[in-house]
């Protein structure tokens, strides 16, 4: 079922989730360097959403332990912190995190080079951001959820990548995951149609080689089947009447986007 949001809860979101969240992984980003551990980023992470008011909010979802997830190159998602996994020149390394403040879960994710990378990875990152505008930009009332996935598929596959099938965005609101599924592929004009008050994340996962994925043993970690780079880039929004708004953003950025 679709809970759909009122204007003001939608601003209420924006105001405490949404720009904590991005802040939060703002800040993780200005801390990725060759040396750091994904368990010291976590760290900082859950310290500095306590800080300002929020719980982190992946801690303890379905027993998550961290408050990031952090997945390094072939690794697709749900990586789990750790003081062994220590960032190296050349790495790509994709945190998602989010800060539930007021009630309202925030979720957003970000790939970050760590130092400088190769030029395939460097096109890989510039294309799944490229993804998830291109995802944003179709999620406009009178739309559907095909038109988004399309969308970011078209991107994704004209530049030969791969996108993963088996993880998905998703609706948010007062839990992390609501109906409904927002897909990375898609048909146009099918599915859900995009109505005002939907607060949805976007998150194109997309992969140089095989959109196959593989989880390992500890039930957590996905990663690429072939092995190659994968990135993931997500921003949570709401549908408004006047198009997609942006609510993991920080206030100078806070508007919708708009052509
Ligand atoms: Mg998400």
């Amino acid at each position: 079922m679709i809970i759909y949001k009122t204007p003001q809860q939608i601003e209420e979101y924006a105001q405490g989730a949404g720009v904590l969240s991005a802040r939060v992984l703002r800040e993780i980003g200005a801390r990725v360097k060759p040396g750091v551990s994904t368990l010291e980023l976590d760290q900082f992470a859950e310290t500095f959403i306590r800080l300002h008011g929020g719980v982190p909010g992946f801690k303890g979802l379905y027993g998550f332990p961290g408050s990031i997830c952090a997945s390094v190159n072939e690794q697709i998602v749900h990586g789990i912190p750790s003081k062994n996994v220590i960032l190296k020149e050349g790495d790509i390394i994709s945190v998602d995190t989010g800060a539930t403040v007021n009630g309202w879960v925030g979720d957003n994710a970000w790939t970050f080079p760590v130092g400088k990378v190769s030029p395939e990875k460097k096109h890989l990152l510039e294309i799944t951001e490229k993804c998830l505008w291109a995802g944003i930009e179709a999620a406009r009332p009178g739309n559907r959820l095909g038109d988004v996935g399309h969308a970011i598929q078209e991107v994704a596959e004209g530049a030969g990548y791969g996108v993963v099938r088996e993880y998905v965005g998703h609706g948010v609101g007062r839990v992390m995951h609501e109906d409904p599924n927002v897909p990375n592929y898609g048909r146009k004009h099918t599915g859900i149609e995009l109505k005002p008050g939907m607060i949805i994340a976007i998150e194109p996962m997309i992969n140089i080689g095989t959109h196959r994925t593989k989880t390992m043993d500890d039930g957590w970690l996905v990663v690429t089947r072939d092995g190659k780079p994968s990135a993931h880039f997500e921003k949570t929004i709401a549908i408004t009447e006047d198009g997609p708004r942006l609510l993991t953003c920080e206030p100078d950025f806070m508007r919708p986007v708009n052509k």
